[in-house]
């Protein structure tokens, strides 16, 4: 295996290309988040990719006969959109048509897949090769690289098995081959890896050219993984510990209860950590030692997909709200019944101070973060925390905004920042000649309101109208 296979994956990844009909797309406003806006433009879109982009008041080419003329007239064309942390395989019962059907529908074109035990995302992997027409572009990571006491086995309930465990008498050279061969374009870390093991998949990885985001183990400190080459990170996992002012001590305790004496599941060690440091370190927040860290992140282009709807999960509370409950009905019966009764017991609760804290620690964090050029991806983690699989997305933008972002930013990190993250920047995410044709026609100027993103008119992906 070497840096051909990865460019190879993706290439074929990217040409699953379907001869659809040639279209055009006449008099619309060009919005991305590269270019200046470009308005009254004709887009000529030809076999999955945009062939032309012309004046409107030039007239394309006309003996070249096109099937579907669509007016734009007062509409907006932006690229189609990514949700780069979803886990396609976290509940088993919704099956991937569902997905996909959902992805599209709300101008979702690519995910990437942030965990899954490779068996067990290979139906929706073959359904996508022969379904190319009705789905989006998928990215995945395969499972969650943990450590010896992993955290997602499949052993206590809402840890489903999703991730395989290495630690120093692992082959990782062979385990990564492996992935490869199975169609992996990145590779998702997981916390409970030693700081030795961690260090040597990163070198394994880079070897590869393959980016390593996820969690950063407990073991280390984020600054150290940084130097050592980390991609990105999920969540902002990691930045509480990282930014308290006792960081080295709490990194010591932590130590010390990885050594796990008394032997219990990784599960409850992994939350028994995250309660006894998260709220501590948030208390003793040191702002200045955050910045440092911010700008190494900026510096080192390490990539962040914050999850803003998971992390405000409980301060949000989306599944209180009727009208997020009325995206249920989407889903397959048994999970609809489950996940509304489910909404209806959790809203009763109060929220927790501590939600609250977790909630402004989160937004703020994302803010300094993008001030200081740290690079912004948007994903969500559906279909956790009852976020309907494309729904979740357009929340995702939201929060994004309100966290401080501008409304081409977030349109930024939901087109070009996913791309860029698997350097395929150059095929997908702005409007441009050559580029594949994965769009949204939308009925209002996203740069106006980011909600815009919601007022689909027309999705076309892989060149084809949905
Ligand atoms: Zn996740």
């Amino acid at each position: 295996m070497n840096l051909k296979t990865l460019t190879i994956i993706l290439s074929l990844l990217l040409s699953m290309e379907v001869t659809g009909d040639s279209l055009v797309i006449e008099n619309i406003t060009l919005i991305d988040a590269k270019n200046p806006v470009r308005l009254n433009q004709s887009v000529v879109i030809k076999n999955g990719r945009i062939e032309t982009i012309v004046n409107s008041s030039q007239s394309v080419s006309a003996n070249d006969k096109k099937d579907r003329i669509i007016d734009g007239s007062g509409k907006f064309l932006i690229p189609g959109l990514w949700d780069a942390h979803v886990h396609l395989t976290f509940i088993p019962e919704i099956d991937h048509e569902t997905y996909f059907k959902l992805f599209l529908k709300n101008g979702i074109t690519s995910i990437r897949d942030t965990g899954a035990i490779i068996e067990k995302l290979q139906p929706s992997i073959n359904y996508l090769k022969e379904n190319p027409e009705k789905t989006p572009r998928l990215f995945y990571a395969g499972p969650l690289i943990d450590g010896k006491d992993r955290v997602y086995k499949g052993e206590e309930p809402g840890f489903p098995e999703l991730s395989i465990g290495i630690d120093e008498n692992s082959n990782i050279e062979d385990v990564v081959n492996d992935l490869l061969e199975n169609g992996v374009t990145f590779l998702k870390s997981y916390e409970m890896l030693s700081k030795e093991t961690y260090l040597e998949l990163l070198q394994i990885a880079k070897k590869n050219n393959l980016r390593v985001t996820g969690h950063i183990p407990l073991s280390i400190d984020l600054e150290e993984a940084i130097d050592a080459g980390l991609g990105g990170m999920q969540h902002v996992r990691n930045m509480d510990l990282a930014c308290s002012q006792d960081a080295p001590e709490l990194l010591t305790k932590r130590r010390a209860k990885l050594e796990n004496k008394n032997n219990i599941a990784g599960s409850a060690l992994r939350t028994n950590i995250h309660s006894s440091q998260r709220y501590y370190s948030i208390d003793n927040h040191d702002a200045k030692r955050c910045l440092r860290i911010i700008k190494k992140l900026a510096a080192s282009g390490v990539f962040q997909t914050p999850t803003l709807t998971i992390n405000t999960f409980g301060s949000r509370r989306f599944y209180a709200d009727e009208q997020w409950r009325e995206t249920y009905e989407y889903l397959p019966k048994q999970i609809r019944l489950e996940w509304q009764k489910d909404s209806l017991t959790l809203a009763e609760k109060d929220i927790a101070n501590n939600d609250l804290i977790f909630d402004k620690w989160s937004l703020d964090l994302v803010n300094i973060m993008n001030q200081e050029g740290v690079k912004i991806i948007a994903g969500t983690d559906t279909p956790i925390g009852y976020l309907t699989p494309g729904y979740s997305l357009h929340k995702e933008l939201e929060l994004l905004f309100e966290a401080g972002m501008t409304t081409k930013e977030v349109l930024r990190s939901a087109t070009i920042t996913p791309a860029e993250f698997l350097n395929i920047e150059n095929e997908i995410g702005t409007i441009e000649e050559g580029m594949l044709a994965d769009l949204l026609i939308l009925n209002g100027n996203p740069l106006k309101s980011i909600k815009n993103t919601q007022s689909i008119h027309i999705v076309i992906s892989k060149g084809i109208v949905q």
